[in-house]
C-alpha cells in the first residue's frame, strides 16, 4: 500500500431500518485485511453493528471517516455470485440490501454485537460507588445502555457520570451465533473381532454391553448416546480394547449413508428424457419442464442428470417444496450419492446448518437438497438445478424479501450457465405457458415406471348418497372399497384438506358462527383430552366449546364441517378394528413425529392414513391401493384466482399415491359438485384439457401469468392508520409517472382484516412488466413504510405475489 493512500470499505450494515439500505464507508486500518464478502463490526451512530464488506476502494484522503472495528473472517462468507444475487433480489422484489443479505446468509453466520458497560479495572473506584447496588449490577451483568435506561433515568445519569469519571467503561462484545460442534463417537476397533468376541463372551456381559457391541459391529461407529450407554458400561469395553472413544467434528446432520450402487435400468421414456436433458445441459443454460405423471419416475431422471453434472466436476441443486415432508426422497438421494449430499432444512441446529453450508462452499458436498432457502447455497460451480413439484406455492417466501425460489434459481442458473429442470405431474399454468412461448422445452414421461395404467378415478356424487338415506361422511362405495382394501391386507389413504375436528362451530338456532376475539376469522373445533375446544389457526387463541350460543342464548352450538380428526373418529367408530394413523399439522408438530408416521405406515402398522395436503406430496407407499378424497368441496371454494389450479393439482397428486407398485389402485373423490372442471380433469387424468381451459380464463380475466400481481400490505393495531396507509399508497401510485402501466385495485381490507388485533389493509396492483413500474412502486412503498414504522406499524411489498390477501 502506498503511503498516504487509505483503503475504504463499503459496508452493508445489518438491520431492518430503511436508512440502512445503502453502503456506508469506513476507513480500513493499515494493518487489517479485508475483502468483499467478509463480516465486520462497525460503529453506527452511537452503537455498533455487524455488516458485510461489499467493496474496497482506495482514496487519497480518508477525511473523518470512522474505522472498521473488527474483521470477523479471513475467508469471505459470501461469494461474489451471492453478492450479485443480493443486488438482484433488491431489484426484483424491492427489498433492502440488508434484507437480501439476511435471506441469503443463514442465521448461523449472524454476528451479534453489543456495547456493554463494565467496571474499569485500572480505576480507583471509591468505596461508596463500589458497594452501590447499581455498580454491583453493572459488574455482574454487563448491561447495555438500553437496559440501564430501563432501570431508571437516574441510574442512567449516574452511569454516564461514572463513565466520565473512568469508573466504568464501554466494552464491545461480539458473539458469533455458534461455534463448531464436537461430539463423542464410539468406534469399533475391528468389527469382525468385536463380533467374534461378543459371541464368546455374551453370557458374561451385561445386556447393555451386548447391545452396544452388536450395534457397533454393524455400524462400525456411532455417536455416543450417553443415556443408552452410560460411561460405566462403556469403560470396560474400552479397557478390553473392543472400542475407542473419538471426538469428532460434527459434519453431517444425518449419519453418512453408504452409497448403494443399484441404479435400476431406465424405462424407455426415462431414457429418452435423460438423453434429451443431458443434451440440453451440454449446451449450457436452458429451462426444461419435465412433465411426468405421478409415479413416472421423475426422481430417477433427476438422479441421472445429477450424476452427469457431478462427474463433470460441477454441483447440482435440488429444490423440494418442504423438506420435512419428503424424508423418503432425501433418503433416496443419500443412498445414491452418500456423503456428497448436503441437506439444508429448518430442522438443523445453527451449528449443523453452518457445517452443511461450509461443506458446499468448500466443494466437499456437490449435491445440495433443500427447500426454498437452499436456493441461496454457496455453490461455486452450479451445473444443474432441479425444482421438484415446481407448481407448489411454498416456493414463494411469504415474508420480506418475498422472493420466489423458482425465479432465484433461474437467475442463478442463467448466471452460471446451468440447466434448470422444472418437474411436476401437474405443471403450473405459468410453466406451461413458458413452454408455449418457447422459453422452456417440454420433456414428458407419459406412463408410470411400473408400466401400469394410472389408477382409475371415480367421482361420487354425495347428493345421491343423501337421497339414498346415507348420512355418513363415507359414501357406500368408499365404505365398501375401504373394507375390501383392508381385508386384502392393503392400505388406504384418506385425504381432507382441513385439520381439526370441525371447520367451525355454528349455532343451529340463530346461525351465529364462533369467531376469534382477536382475529376476523372463525374458530376451528379441535378434540382435546378434556372435550372439544375452539382454536384460532392464526393467533393460537383457545377456548372451550360450550353448548350455549353467546349470540342468542340457545343451547345449540354444534361443530360444523368436517376436519381430519373427525374422519379419524368416524373410521374408528365404524370399524373398531381398523388401525388408523393421522398426518396433519397437529400430529406432526413434534420433531421427528412426521418421519415416525411415515415409517410406521410404510411398515404396515396401520391400514389407513388420514391426512391433509401433507400426504399429497411425493410420498411413495407401495401397498396403498385406495385413495379417498373425503370432501373435495372444501378446496373448490377458495377466494383465489388459482383455486381451480390448486384443486386440480392436489386431487391429481393425492390420486397419484394409489397403485404405485405391483397392484392396481383406485381413487374415489366424494363431492357435491361432481361436474366441477377441476374434478372432471382429475378424473380423466387430463392435464392438457385442464390447462387449456385455465389458460383461457386467466387470459380473459387478465390474471397471472398474463400479468404480474404485487400486493402492498399495511398493518397497524389502529385500523384508521392501516387504512390510511393503504389509501396513501394508492394515491402515490395514481400520480406516479408509470400510472398508465399499472392497474391499481382500490385499497381495502386484506382477506383477513384483523389478525391478533392488528389490522391489515392492502393495495393490489397488476402490471405487464415489473421493470416498467418498479421505480414508482418501490418509491411509494418506501415513503409509506417509513411513516408506518415511525407510527409503530409495518408495511410490506410482495412483488410477483402468489396470493391476494
Ligand atoms: P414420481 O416422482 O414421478 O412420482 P418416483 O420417482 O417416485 O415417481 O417413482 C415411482 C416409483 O417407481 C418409485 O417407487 C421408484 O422407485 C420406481 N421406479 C422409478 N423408475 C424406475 C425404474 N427405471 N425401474 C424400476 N423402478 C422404478
Amino acid at each position: 500500500m502506498t503511503a498516504g493512500i487509505t483503503r475504504v470499505a463499503e459496508v452493508v450494515v445489518e438491520g431492518t431500518a430503511l436508512f440502512l439500505d445503502k453502503r456506508f464507508d469506513y476507513a480500513v486500518p493499515p494493518d487489517v485485511d479485508v475483502a468483499p464478502g467478509v463480516r465486520v463490526v462497525v460503529p453506527m451512530r452511537d452503537s455498533v453493528r455487524s455488516g458485510i464488506v461489499w467493496a474496497v476502494r482506495e482514496v487519497a484522503e480518508a477525511g473523518r471517516l470512522r474505522a472498521v472495528m473488527r474483521v470477523m473472517d479471513r475467508v469471505p462468507v459470501l461469494t461474489p455470485h451471492q453478492m450479485r444475487m443480493a443486488e438482484w433480489l433488491c431489484d426484483r422484489y424491492g427489498a433492502t440490501l440488508p434484507e437480501a443479505v439476511s435471506a441469503i446468509l443463514p442465521g448461523a453466520f449472524r454476528v451479534r454485537v453489543r456495547k456493554v458497560l463494565v467496571p474499569n479495572d485500572g480505576a480507583q473506584v471509591p468505596d461508596d460507588v463500589k458497594t452501590s447496588a447499581l455498580f454491583r449490577w453493572i459488574a455482574e451483568s454487563g448491561p447495555e445502555w438500553s437496559e440501564v435506561r430501563a432501570r431508571s433515568k437516574a441510574d442512567e445519569r449516574t452511569a454516564r457520570a461514572w463513565v466520565g469519571a473512568g469508573f466504568v467503561r464501554e466494552e464491545i462484545r461480539v458473539d458469533e451465533a455458534v461455534g463448531e460442534k464436537r461430539r463423542a463417537y464410539l468406534v469399533a476397533r475391528a468389527p469382525d473381532e468385536v463380533l467374534r468376541r461378543e459371541a464368546e463372551s455374551r453370557r458374561r456381559r451385561a445386556r447393555r454391553q451386548s447391545d452396544l457391541l452388536q450395534q457397533l459391529a454393524e455400524a462400525g461407529e456411532m455417536m455416543w448416546d450417553r443415556r443408552a450407554f452410560p460411561p460405566s458400561s462403556v469403560a470396560p469395553l474400552v479397557e478390553a480394547e473392543l472400542l475407542a472413544i473419538a471426538e469428532r467434528r460434527v459434519t453431517r446432520a444425518h449419519p453418512p449413508r453408504n452409497e448403494d450402487a443399484a441404479w435400476p435400468e431406465l424405462t424407455p421414456y426415462q431414457a429418452s428424457a435423460v438423453r434429451a436433458l443431458t443434451e440440453m445441459a451440454r449446451q449450457g443454460h436452458g429451462v426444461a419442464l419435465l412433465h411426468g405423471v405421478t409415479g413416472s419416475g421423475k426422481t430417477e431422471v433427476y438422479m441421472h442428470l445429477i450424476r452427469a453434472a457431478i462427474e463433470g466436476g460441477g454441483q447440482a441443486l435440488v429444490l423440494v417444496p418442504e423438506i420435512a415432508l419428503t424424508p423418503q426422497l432425501v433418503q433416496r438421494f443419500e443412498r445414491r450419492f452418500g456423503g456428497r449430499v448436503a441437506v439444508l432444512h429448518s430442522g438443523l441446529s445453527l451449528g449443523e446448518r453452518r457445517e452443511e453450508w461450509t461443506r458446499v462452499l468448500d466443494g466437499d458436498a456437490n449435491v445440495v437438497i433443500g427447500a426454498r432457502s437452499a436456493v441461496f447455497a454457496p455453490m461455486r460451480d452450479l451445473r444443474l438445478v432441479v425444482i421438484d413439484e415446481e407448481h407448489e406455492p411454498s416456493y414463494k417466501q411469504e415474508d420480506a424479501p418475498h422472493y420466489d425460489a423458482r425465479e432465484v434459481a433461474m437467475w442463478r442458473a442463467r448466471e452460471a450457465g446451468a440447466l434448470v429442470v422444472l418437474g411436476s405431474a401437474t405443471p403450473s399454468v405459468a410453466s406451461m405457458l413458458r413452454v408455449e412461448q418457447g422459453d422452456a422445452r417440454l420433456v414428458s414421461l407419459p406412463v408410470r415406471a411400473n408400466q401400469r395404467p394410472l389408477p382409475p378415478v371415480d367421482v361420487i356424487d354425495m347428493r345421491e348418497e343423501l337421497r339414498a338415506g346415507n348420512r355418513s361422511i363415507f359414501s357406500r362405495r368408499l365404505a365398501e372399497e375401504l373394507e375390501r382394501t383392508v381385508s386384502e391386507g392393503m392400505q388406504a389413504i384418506l385425504f381432507l384438506n382441513r385439520r381439526g375436528y370441525a371447520h367451525a362451530a355454528l349455532c343451529r338456532a340463530c346461525g351465529h358462527s364462533m369467531e376469534c376475539p382477536r382475529c376476523d376469522i372463525h374458530l376451528t373445533v379441535h378434540r382435546k383430552a378434556e372435550g372439544h375446544a375452539l382454536v384460532c389457526h392464526y393467533c393460537g387463541h383457545e377456548e372451550p366449546l360450550v353448548r350455549r350460543c353467546p349470540a342468542c342464548g340457545e343451547e345449540a352450538l354444534v361443530p360444523y364441517g368436517l376436519g381430519t380428526e373427525q374422519v379419524e373418529q368416524h373410521l374408528l367408530r365404524t370399524w373398531p378394528a381398523m388401525r388408523v394413523l393421522r398426518m396433519d399439522w397437529d400430529t406432526t408438530r413434534r420433531k421427528g413425529a412426521l418421519e415416525s408416521i411415515i415409517e410406521r405406515f410404510q411398515r404396515g402398522e396401520a391400514d389407513v392414513l388420514v391426512g391433509t395436503q401433507m400426504i399429497a406430496k411425493g410420498l411413495d407407499f407401495p401397498r396403498v391401493r385406495l385413495v379417498g378424497v373425503v370432501a373435495a368441496d372444501a378446496m373448490l371454494t377458495l377466494p383465489d384466482y388459482r383455486a381451480n389450479e390448486r384443486a386440480f393439482q392436489l386431487l391429481t397428486q393425492v390420486a397419484g399415491r394409489a397403485g404405485r407398485a405391483d397392484t392396481d389402485g383406485i381413487t374415489l373423490i366424494q363431492t357435491y359438485q361432481p361436474g366441477h372442471r377441476a374434478i372432471q380433469a382429475a378424473r380423466s387424468h387430463d392435464y392438457r384439457a385442464f390447462y387449456e381451459r385455465e389458460r383461457e380464463s386467466r387470459e380473459f380475466f387478465r390474471y397471472p401469468p398474463f400479468c404480474e400481481l404485487a400486493v402492498f400490505l399495511a398493518s397497524h393495531a389502529e385500523e384508521r392508520l392501516a387504512r390510511g396507509a393503504a389509501a396513501r399508497f394508492e394515491r402515490e401510485l395514481a400520480r406516479s409517472a408509470s400510472a398508465a402501466s399499472l392497474t391499481v385495485l382500490p385499497a381495502g381490507p386484506s382477506g383477513i382484516r384483523r389478525i391478533d388485533n392488528v389490522y391489515r389493509y392492502q393495495v393490489v396492483m397488476k402490471y405487464a412488466s415489473w421493470q416498467d413500474v418498479k421505480e414508482d412502486v418501490v418509491r411509494a412503498y418506501r415513503l409509506v413504510k417509513e411513516k408506518m414504522n415511525r407510527l409503530g406499524g409495518s408495511a410490506v411489498l410482495d412483488v410477483n405475489a402468489q396470493r391476494i390477501g
